[in-house]
């Protein structure tokens, strides 16, 4: 009986999601998902595919012409040394490949030092494959980014890898070249692994994205991941794609893979080839729209007051990640009433006196308004708000709109 698995948490966001459904006209700040379509190159494709019944089993790994893709993709625009596509393994989106590899490279217990906050994900993935995830504070007045004398007091003799997630979800923080720099000399030097959850590479708003795989001698230990997902409007397609060097790690993966997929959806496979055959200017559009959703998103929340949220607009990613004036308290007696949401397998202390499970609360029942309680992502994480700004402008003022009438704000 597989009962380590009632330790591992649903993510409050698929509790949030349940809570939306009995809101009638609601803002979906919640999920992080973008409003944009897919490019008509991924359409064109898999209409393609269709018609000409690409319709069978396909290898394990993936069709070689989109492995070829993206060996080239990661060469070209990561400057990762991949020579060989036969490193790339395509995946049902990012979610799964990083399953895939803390199920090809954790024994239990081995410890994975992860960002707090972080997408949930992180973490339920190292317990599902009975490793520990250990949270490394993210600091918001450093753009939420690592002290890294901290990260390393972390290390222990359980050690196994290092899982960066850069741009980060919730917080948006963009690790710095420098950052990048010193976390590569630690994973050398302690003979650690490194995951690197790429998957916002393209939503950078200030400064560059850089994959620590492509820092001289760290591909090897490296296993940069991607998705379709944020780049290409592609969230239910279900694809992205990991790069393995190691090859005892790859045949691993390779089995987890086969064991949980046989091979990823051929269709959508035949988008992805699309996307990266088709023109590129997509993603240029879709970042210089998020800017903007960012800029009209933050200019709304300043004309709030500063005595219910602060917080400096992110360099990356597409989510607002609100700190709560500590002084703020809930004038609903409601939520007493109609209880509390649970995670994953029950209420639990924190939750009962959380801020922001309290004002997350509020925002839902009183205002419409989809978001995610801080604390969800980490203990670091209380006392936020998590808001997608990725939705499209309507929304975005919609749930504006709605919070400044709850806040009583008059402008
Ligand atoms: N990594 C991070 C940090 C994410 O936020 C997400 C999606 N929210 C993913 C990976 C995976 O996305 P998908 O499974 O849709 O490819």
């Amino acid at each position: 009986m597989a009962a380590y698995l009632d330790r591992v948490p649903l993510s409050g966001i698929i509790r949030i999601r349940d809570m939306m459904y009995a809101v009638a006209d609601p803002f979906r700040l919640d999920q992080g998902d973008v409003s944009f379509d897919a490019p008509d190159s991924v359409k064109a494709a898999m209409v393609r595919a269709i018609a000409e019944n690409k319709t069978h089993y396909l290898q394990t790994t993936g069709v070689p012409r989109l492995r070829e893709l993206i060996a080239a993709k990661l060469r070209n625009t990561n400057r990762i040394p991949v020579d060989d596509p036969e490193d790339v393994l395509v995946t049902s989106g990012g979610i799964h490949g990083l399953y895939m590899l803390c199920m090809a490279l954790l024994e239990p217990g081995d410890e994975v030092i992860i960002p707090d906050p972080e997408w949930p994900p992180a973490g339920g993935n190292i317990l599902a494959a009975k490793g520990v995830p250990i949270g490394c504070r993210l600091h918001e007045s450093s753009g939420w980014r690592y002290d890294l004398d901290e990260l390393e007091s972390k290390i222990t003799t359980k050690t196994r890898v290092l899982y960066l997630n850069s741009p980060n979800n919730p917080t948006g923080g963009v690790l710095m070249r420098e950052d990048l720099d010193r976390l590569a000399a630690i994973a050398r030097e302690r003979n650690l692994w490194v995951i690197s959850d790429e998957a916002y590479e393209d939503v950078v708003f200030d400064g560059e994205h850089v994959s620590i795989a492509s820092l001289p001698g760290m591909y090897p230990r490296t296993f940069p991941l991607y998705t379709f997902s944020k780049s290409y409007a592609m969230t239910g397609l279900r694809l992205g794609y990991v790069a393995i060097k190691d090859p005892v790690i790859r045949d691993r993966a390779k089995k987890v893979l086969f064991y949980t997929a046989s091979n990823i959806a051929s269709v959508v496979q035949f988008g992805g080839i699309g996307a990266l055959e088709g023109p590129q200017d997509c993603i240029d559009a879709f970042r210089a729209e998020l800017r903007a959703r960012r800029d009209l998103f933050y200019r709304g929340i300043s004309e709030l007051g500063s005595d219910i949220f602060s917080g400096k607009p992110p360099a990356g990613a597409f989510y607002a990640f609100l700190r709560i004036d500590p002084a703020w308290t809930d004038p609903s007696p409601l939520r007493q009433a109609q209880g509390r949401p649970e995670r994953g397998g029950g209420t639990t202390g924190s939750e009962q006196t959380s801020l922001s499970w309290r004002m997350v609360e509020h925002l839902i029942k009183n205002g419409r308004i989809g978001c995610v309680p801080g604390v969800d992502f980490g203990a670091n994480g209380e006392g936020y708000v998590r808001f997608c700004f990725a939705r499209d402008r309507q929304e975005l003022i919609g749930a504006l709109e709605s919070m400044k009438q709850l806040f009583g704000v008059h402008v």
